[in-house]
């Protein structure tokens, strides 16, 4: 089913059920996947009037943000479910019919639909009704959620390196600004301008760090200007037939006093110039603002370290203490291990200990 961005209403489902008639028994939320991430799917079972059968009717769905949400570290709990388990509950109040709602905590598709639950078992884990996968690579007897967290336990325990991402900030004394965050530094557009910076740090420690001043700035500025002015000579004006301007949005954008339509898919010329033109726009910024360039590489990194800061970093905000690190790993690390990888992040930077209280510092929170 091809998914819209469908405002899905309490109201809307209840006009819906009362014109297909029958009695509704069950309403059912199901998790769906496409392109731009998860949404919910809400269904109706009702019992017909005369034949007395099962009927299933599709009521709307429930779509609230994309999943880029997955890429800032933690998953907040999806306000889609908080949507469908509102709309759910108060139309099982007025129809007192069945809310069947198997995975409200994390997007799952694999979750039985009410008409097959004899068929579902619970999750070995997490509890949660499943139809066993009958993929040959996956456990049967837990979910696919319970098995990523315990594959991503078992990375924990074995320390395995996680030295993945180069993350990019422009700072200015303590304020630091994202500008970006790549699974590897060539895929950053001003990577190639910066080639002999990076080539000649050392990276003899597990975090390092390529700063760049006001002279690699004005040089960056300088690189920039005469790439896009190369780029540019070949220019052309977006040609799009109308099924294509339903999938490209066009930009303008000012440079040099001139200004340029470019498409920001199916052009790579476009998306190049684009990609060029921004990071000589925040490259002027910089250079305008005093700001500096901090770019993060990472060389010893565990899972495990990563693991502990980004539960100290992202769900206890930034501080927190040992008590609460250990019961989070309870089962999985020792607390001799907790405290071991306590002193390692403490002692590259990323945390302070002080007696018991365990706070992140800048450079830990710029490498998750
Ligand atoms: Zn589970």
């Amino acid at each position: 089913m091809k998914m819209e961005n469908t405002k899905f209403t309490y109201e809307a489902a209840v006009k819906k059920i009362d014109l297909i008639g029958g009695v509704p028994i069950v309403v059912e939320a199901q998790w769906d996947g496409d392109s731009r991430g998860w949404f919910l799917m809400m269904f109706v079972i009702i019992r017909a009037e005369i034949s007395e059968k099962l009927e299933t009717y599709h009521l709307g769905n429930i779509s609230l943000g994309g999943d880029i949400r997955l890429f800032q570290g933690t998953v907040p709990p999806y306000p889609e479910a908080a949507l469908a388990e509102e709309i759910g509950n108060k139309l099982k109040e007025k129809y007192n019919l069945e809310f069947f709602f198997p995975s409200p905590i994390n997007p799952d598709d694999n979750c039985p639909r009410w008409t097959e639950k004899d068929k579902a078992i619970s999750c070995q884990d997490c509890n949660k009704l499943i139809i066993p996968t009958n993929s040959p690579y996956l456990p049967k007897e837990i979910c696919y959620n319970c098995h990523l967290k315990r594959e991503q336990n078992q990375r924990i325990i074995n320390e395995e390196r996680y030295d993945d991402g180069v993350t990019m900030y422009l700072f200015k004394n303590e304020e630091f600004h994202n500008l970006g965050y790549c699974s590897k530094f060539e895929s950053f557009p001003i990577a190639p301008f910066l080639k002999d910076k990076v080539d000649n740090q050392k990276f003899d420690d597990v975090i390092n760090i390529v700063t760049l001043q006001k002279s690699d700035i004005v040089k960056l500025i300088q690189d920039l200007e005469n790439e896009i002015d190369k780029q540019i000579l070949e220019y052309e004006e977006p040609q799009m037939d109308k099924r294509l301007s339903k999938f490209v949005s066009v930009t303008n954008v000012e440079y040099k006093g001139r200004a340029y339509k470019l498409m920001n898919r199916f052009n790579s010329k476009h998306e190049l110039l684009s990609r060029l033109i921004s990071s000589l726009d925040v490259a002027i910024k910089a250079r305008e603002e005093n700001y500096g360039y901090k770019i993060y590489f990472k060389n010893g990194i565990t899972h495990r370290d990563d693991s502990v800061l980004r539960f100290v970093n992202y769900s206890q905000e930034g501080k927190t203490d040992i008590n609460t690190i250990n019961k989070r790993y309870e089962g999985i690390l020792s607390t001799f291990q907790v405290e071991e990888t306590l002193k390692k992040l403490e002692k590259i930077g990323c945390l302070t200990v002080n007696v018991s209280e365990v706070e992140i510092t800048e450079n830990g929170k710029n490498i998750v």
